[in-house]
């Protein structure tokens, strides 16, 4: 059986985290994010994490070498032998085209993007807290904790990240735009390119997610070449 590789694409603020968490325990398949694997690596000064961190010290970007060195390793782990959910990874189009070489027939690659207009986000994030403990993300709007600053699910001091901050919100928002366009072209020309609409509530948006694997599965057989066919009902 194929494996389910699921590309999570996100506006900031439109729910990328909350999204990746559902996924995660209805497919169990793990999220591997590069942010955090390489946070990792610096602090366990691992031969990557000693190249990473001097990069970084050098207020350059970790080449592309190093990050796809880093997510093939990860995913050649036990866990990942039914798929995984991929965050902040592939982030260029070079490192799609090196990640494509990992994918093997009867794989199905799903790239989502959850999409948010940038109006409407600012309560999302100026609201956002989220557990260090458990990683359960709270909002002060729609998804208050019982307890103000404290975690339902494992009781940890909540915190609230420095650039939820509404002017950096936009430039955020201006950002990803940019630097995601490219990728969203990419894997639009292979038919493997979703966007749902993330500003509708959490459930809703999951269950979307989800019937979408679900229907691709039984749509595309392992191995004969289902792409086009899957490409071409969708145009319907
Ligand atoms: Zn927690």
């Amino acid at each position: 059986m194929g494996r389910n590789i699921v590309i999570l694409l996100g506006h900031p603020g439109a729910g990328k985290g909350t999204q990746a968490r559902a996924i995660m325990y209805r497919l169990d398949i793990p999220q591997i994010s590069t942010g955090d694997m390489l946070r990792e690596a610096i602090a366990r000064k691992t031969s990557n994490g000693k190249e990473a961190k001097a990069k970084m010290d050098a207020g350059e970007l970790v080449s592309d070498a190093l990050v796809n060195g880093i997510v093939a390793e990860r995913i050649s782990h036990d866990d990942c032998k039914k798929g995984f959910i991929l965050d902040g990874y592939p982030r260029t189009v070079p490192q799609a085209e090196t990640f494509s070489k990992e994918l093997s027939n009867g794989d199905n690659l799903f790239v989502i993007e959850i999409g948010a207009q940038s109006d409407g986000l600012t309560n999302r994030l100026t609201g956002r807290w989220i557990c260090p403990g458990c990683g359960e993300i709270y909002n002060t709007y729609s998804r208050a904790p019982k307890k103000e600053g404290v975690c339902d699910v494992c009781g940890w001091t909540l915190f609230h990240r420095s650039d939820d901050r509404e002017d950096l919100v936009r430039e955020r928002f201006r950002t990803y735009n940019e630097e995601t366009f490219p990728l969203v072209d990419y894997y639009q020309k292979q038919g493997v390119y979703y966007r749902v609409d993330g500003m509708r509530p959490i459930e809703e948006v999951t269950r979307e997610i989800l019937t979408l694997i679900d229907k691709k599965k039984v749509l595309i057989p392992a191995g004969r070449g289902g792409n086009e066919e899957f490409a071409k009902r969708r145009r319907h």
